[in-house]
């Protein structure tokens, strides 16, 4: 298993994180459990802060809030000085909750619903990231009503297939968001933006896809959005001030992923939009990106206890642990892989080839296909690494288990950041 951030073997053989012993962790907050490396958060935070910046541009670095949020997560990404994107109602709430500057937050979504829009305009909401075109219409009306203005971004789709990296106009033209940069339409949408009183249109987003490793598939994205912006002013007289270029950086999970070198490629992406705005002569403007999943996801590990092994008829050895897809469905949904590490064991040499399942009542409710591991027993720990991201934020209560806590660990303590949800919380909404 790849130690990433604080993680460390102590003198013990044991996993620490935080400067915190992984049997500390469990004494003090039970098992499963999401362990948080916060400094390495902060780490992040202040990586992308630094290289994603510009001596003619402005730039804005936005946390894709989706990845993992909670208030402690809000607040930290506030302390940092990012700003957060936001996709429903729950997440604008926890963004309040956490007295998130409500200027910073960006609300995107397919389909926002009035009651999610009302919250946004009554709490001052920066940016709402438009999608289409009736979504358009039902902003604006709401908007006349109220007599206010809302800043507004509109998602475009620039035809860029991220994983072959190629420009093709004819793909990608299906998407479920935002509106095609190459159908005739958008001209009149973007003039009728920036003529409304109800909006101050101040340019385009969009998002190319998630876990992409390919730097050139950004940089085509960003350069294809730089042109749209000069065809935009050519055909409409808009000039547009800002351009959000979306998130997606891969990250690493095994030895299968090959992530770009972080500080180098925001770099290159900012001198190459630099360069291009100069070339086609349009004025300086903000460029913003969107990070969820190259922000959190290296920094958490979920902590399990086996429960116990057992050796199969077929062959196949299995660990069983206290958790599973309810707390990370990702290799369930999409055959996400992992490593992990017996963390009370991590000197000692790996004799076994298991499977780690989970204890849902569902044959694909496994976390690692087959891994070499020490011998494991009843009671060790074991650690499943780069959980950050998309794990407790799509975690669920299948088979009425409840979510596990979250803390946040650094030098050498730790802080509950979500409390275990207990067997009342689990029918905290029945009816009885
Ligand atoms: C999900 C999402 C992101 C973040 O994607 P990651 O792969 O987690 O970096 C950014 N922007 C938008 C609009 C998204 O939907």
């Amino acid at each position: 298993m790849k130690l990433f951030g604080t993680m460390k073997t102590n003198s013990e053989g044991v996993l620490e994180i935080g400067g915190k012993s992984v049997y500390e962790l469990k004494k003090e907050f039970g098992t499963p459990l999401y362990i948080m490396d916060e400094a390495y958060i902060r780490e992040t935070c202040k990586l992308f802060a630094d290289n994603f910046k510009s001596s003619v541009l402005s730039t804005e670095v936005i946390y894709a809030s989706k990845a993992f949020l909670n208030v402690a997560m809000a607040k930290l990404i506030s302390e940092e000085g990012l700003s957060m994107d936001v996709v429903s109602g729950g997440e604008i709430y926890t963004a309040i909750k956490a007295g998130f500057p409500m200027e910073r937050v960006y609300f995107h979504g397919n389909n926002k619903t009035r009651a999610e829009l009302e919250l946004a305009i009554e709490h001052g909401l920066g940016t709402i990231v438009l999608d289409h075109r009736q979504e358009i219409d039902t902003l604006e009306a709401m908007l006349k009503e109220k007599g206010k203005t809302q800043s507004v971004l509109l998602r475009v789709n620039p035809g860029i297939d991220a994983h072959t990296h190629d420009y093709i106009k004819t793909s990608k033209l299906d998407s479920k968001f935002g509106e095609s940069i190459y159908d005739e339409d958008i001209y009149a949408l973007t003039k009728k933006l920036s003529e409304s009183d109800a909006f101050d249109f101040k340019g385009f987003h969009c998002h190319i896809g998630s876990q992409i490793f390919e730097e050139k598939s950004f940089i085509q994205a960003a350069l294809a959005m730089v042109d749209f912006a000069v065809d935009v002013k050519e055909k409409t007289g808009v000039t547009v001030e800002a351009l959000n270029l979306g998130g997606g950086f891969g990250v690493y999970y095994t030895e299968e992923d090959d992530p770009m070198e972080l500080g180098a490629f925001l770099k290159h992406l900012v001198s190459n939009v630099e360069s291009k705005l100069s070339e086609v002569g349009l004025p300086s403007l903000k460029i913003m990106i969107e990070p969820g999943r190259s922000m959190v996801s290296n920094a958490g590990t979920t902590l399990y206890e086996i429960g116990g092994t057992k050796e199969t008829y077929g062959g196949k050895d299995y660990i069983f642990i206290d958790g599973g897809m309810t707390d990370n469905p990702r290799p369930a949904l999409y055959s996400a892989k992992y490593e992990g590490a017996i963390a009370n064991k991590m000197n000692e040499k790996s004799t076994r080839t298991y499977t780690v399942a989970g204890k849902c009542c569902e044959s694909g409710d496994i976390i690692i296909k087959d891994i070499e591991l020490p011998e494991a027993v009843p009671g060790d720990l074991l650690a499943v690494s780069t959980t950050g991201a998309y794990t407790y934020s799509m975690s669920s209560n299948y088979n009425r288990n409840g979510r596990p806590a979250v803390v946040f660990v650094k030098d050498g303590s730790a802080r509950l950041a979500v409390k275990r949800e207990t067997l009342e919380d689990l029918v905290r909404n029945d009816v009885l």
